[in-house]
């Protein structure tokens, strides 16, 4: 049962970080609540204040620049980014992703925003941001900073959120000419978190084809998502084969720390990350050569 609360449902950000400043340890974010009210049912966490940014219009968007590429609000739901006609030019694997990620319904009510601060190391969205090399927003009464996807996640679901930060912003660079990117999940009941994800985006030379550069990102293999720096040294400023791909494949397997639980042994998930590392990474060349 879930404890008693005071709810607040603030309508604009500067509303939501004041509330924040005087609630801190003893409130609690909502977004759309598909992790939180789970954890709230569970009696893991028993907010004093609840804090409901849903409605907070001005987090919500999608945009597209030229120079700047993606700016994705941190309400912005898995659903519309999944139907927005924004996700092309290199992002369509964003796309891709979130119609894999969970059912419709929670689609068309959890936030990505949501879904990166619940840091939960099996989500769908980390590794494909780090893969796009994708950076996050925060604010608070003090300013604004930013930060990599890839240090955000700092263990098991925690993030380097301070207790008066909101993630604001999600922001994926242009993709350079050239570039796939690709992702895939193992995962044992449709539409759930995966057991083991991976995601590997390659930029090739236009000229000679060689790998200008790479980057592998794990999910589900490690207490946060993490890149596979030594697999990429394998591909980078070559012209990848199926044999470097192999190659790289078993070194991210070792790169992996995966746990064993009641979904998969960690021998398994790391005979996991070296199939999909192949896989994917053969998908995302392919998608490079047609770029
Ligand atoms: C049945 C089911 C299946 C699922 N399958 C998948 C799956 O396949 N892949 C996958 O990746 N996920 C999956 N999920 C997880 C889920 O979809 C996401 O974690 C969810 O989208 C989180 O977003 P939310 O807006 O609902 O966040 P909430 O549940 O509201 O919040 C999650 C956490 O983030 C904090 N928070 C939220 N927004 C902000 C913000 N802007 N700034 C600071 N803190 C914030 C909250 O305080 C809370 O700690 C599944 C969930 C369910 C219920």
């Amino acid at each position: 049962m879930i404890r008693d609360f005071e709810y607040f449902a603030p309508k604009t950000l500067k509303e939501a970080l004041t509330l924040l400043d005087n609630y801190r340890d003893e409130c609690k974010v909502i977004a759309g609540g598909q992790s939180l009210l789970i954890l709230m049912r569970q009696g893991l966490v028993t907010p004093e204040y609840l804090i409901d940014i849903k409605g907070i219009s001005e987090l919500n968007y999608i945009k597209s620049d030229a120079k700047e590429g993606l700016r994705i609000g941190a309400l912005t739901t898995h659903r519309a980014i999944e139907k927005s006609p924004m996700m092309r030019n290199g992002f369509t694997v964003l796309a891709e992703m979130e119609r894999r990620l969970a059912s419709i319904q929670t689609r068309n009510w959890g936030t990505i925003g949501g879904n990166l601060c619940h840091a939960d190391p099996a989500g769908d969205p980390a590794p494909v941001l780090m893969a796009l090399n994708a950076t996050v927003r925060m604010a608070s009464p003090k300013g604004e900073r930013t930060m990599t996807v890839e240090d955000f996640s700092l263990d098991y679901f925690e993030t380097a959120l301070e207790p008066d930060e909101l993630l604001t912003e999600i922001q994926v660079p242009v993709v350079l000419p050239h570039t796939g990117t690709a992702y895939t999940k193992f995962n044992v009941i449709e539409s759930d978190l995966a057991t083991v994800g991976v995601a590997v985006s390659v930029t090739l030379d236009s000229n000679d084809g060689i790998c200008h550069d790479v980057r592998i990102a794990l999910g589900a293999s490690a207490p946060t998502p993490i890149r596979a720096k030594q697999a990429e040294e394998v591909l980078r400023g070559k012209k990848i084969t199926d044999n470097l791909l192999t190659e790289a494949g078993q070194i991210a397997s070792t790169e992996a720390e995966p746990v064993s639980d009641i979904y998969a042994s960690e021998e398994y998930r790391r005979e996991l990350v070296k199939v999909l590392v192949k896989r994917v990474g053969k998908e995302a060349l392919a998608k490079a050569k047609q770029a």
